[in-house]
């Protein structure tokens, strides 16, 4: 615990100006007690807090700082308690204030004051209000950085960088079938209440424990769920579908968050040749399914049943194509690579009685 003395109301602005750098330099996780003497810093930090900073700070006095340090404490992960110390002359806290503040008179202060960050400053502003304009920020952030990040990880196996507006466009394929296109554009957003979210805004502490992956304790955003937990099986999905793919013969890919945000435009790894249309439209497909797969998948699974899941969603899918013909009649084309007995295929297997086609089963 660690206890900030204050006094005397005249001097409420240095006072402030002192509890805001002792406040920066405090462990964010320490409880801070802030004991004062002072009617306007107990009034402006404590019960009036709320109330000055729906109003604007009319004529507080240190309005500038009082509005730094709310900002500041609403950063901090601890509640800060208030008190109003009575009886001063005989409160030793009073007196060892009182002589370190004498001593310091006219030295500069021994940190820097810096501003603190932006989304917990309130001006004169409803919470709501407030909080409302914050999530905007973080999810134009969001957006950005998954956007550059996507396009990162596409440029890894390209030469030539693809554009934020390509990736949008890659979403409307008519292959990504309405869920899992809701899905990417979610995820690109940092749409769904992931990580991020639950930390920076002002959630119960409850709340924020779900802010984070309690088996690999980290952040949860979707980038994590969907490659890097290492919870739900998603490395063993995405081995499923490199398997499948590269064994029948197509040019190696993997699978990356830009390879499954944008599939449409991603480039097989270096050496191989281009992906044809066909192809491009195939890892449109078994991408995006994975996607909802891991998505769908919850808690921890055994291998024997996220292979099992996976088979069964990849043939779903398949299952669907041939009988809605989706993608203009060219779902033999687009599908024939990886399946099973392909070279004994009946010619009519699209919508003959081809029960039995389905996914070719990985070796490894
Ligand atoms: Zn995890």
């Amino acid at each position: 615990m660690i206890t900030i003395t204050t006094e005397d109301d005249s001097l409420a602005e240095h006072e402030m100006q002192a509890i805001r750098g002792n406040i920066r330099n405090t462990t964010n996780g320490a409880t801070i007690t802030l004991s004062t003497t002072s009617f306007t810093i107990n009034n402006t930090l404590g019960s009036k807090l709320k109330k000055w900073e729906d109003e604007g700070f009319p004529d507080v006095p240190g309005a500038h700082h009082a509005k730094a340090i709310a900002a500041e404490l609403r950063a901090r992960k601890t509640h800060t308690l208030v008190r109003d110390i009575e009886h001063a002359a005989i409160n030793p806290l009073v007196q060892s204030a009182k002589s370190a503040a004498k001593n310091a008179l006219g030295q500069p202060p021994p940190w820097p004051v810096r501003e603190p960050q932006e989304c917990f400053m309130v001006d004169g502003m409803k919470l709501a209000i407030r909080k409302i304009k914050t999530h905007k920020t973080d999810q134009r952030e969001a957006t950005r950085w998954n956007m550059e990040e996507a396009l990162d990880r596409l440029q890894d196996t390209s030469e030539s960088r693809a554009t934020a507006k390509e990736v949008w466009r890659g979403m409307k394929s008519p292959h990504i079938i309405k869920g899992a296109r809701g899905f990417m554009w979610l995820a690109m957003h940092d749409g769904y209440m992931t990580g991020d979210r639950w930390l920076k805004t002002n959630m119960s502490e409850e709340y924020k424990e779900r802010g984070m992956c309690k088996n690999c304790i980290q952040v949860e955003s979707m980038n994590h769920i969907l490659f890097h937990c290492e919870e739900i099986g998603q490395e063993m999905i995405w081995k499923l579908l490199t398997s499948v793919w590269s064994e029948a013969g197509l040019p190696k890919m993997s699978a990356n968050w830009g390879s499954v945000l944008a599939p449409g435009i991603a480039s097989p790894e270096s050496g191989e040749r281009p992906l044809t249309g066909h192809e491009r439209r195939l890892w449109t497909i078994l991408t995006t399914e994975c996607d909802r797969v891991i998505e769908e998948q919850g808690e921890a699974h055994t291998a024997v049943e996220v292979t099992n899941r996976w088979y069964a969603a990849m043939n779903g899918r398949l299952a669907l194509d041939r009988r809605t013909r989706r993608g203009a009649g060219n779902v033999a084309k687009i599908w024939l690579p990886i399946l099973n007995d392909r070279d004994r295929l009946p010619e009519d297997w699209v919508l003959g009685g081809g029960g039995l086609v389905g996914i070719r089963k990985a070796s490894g």
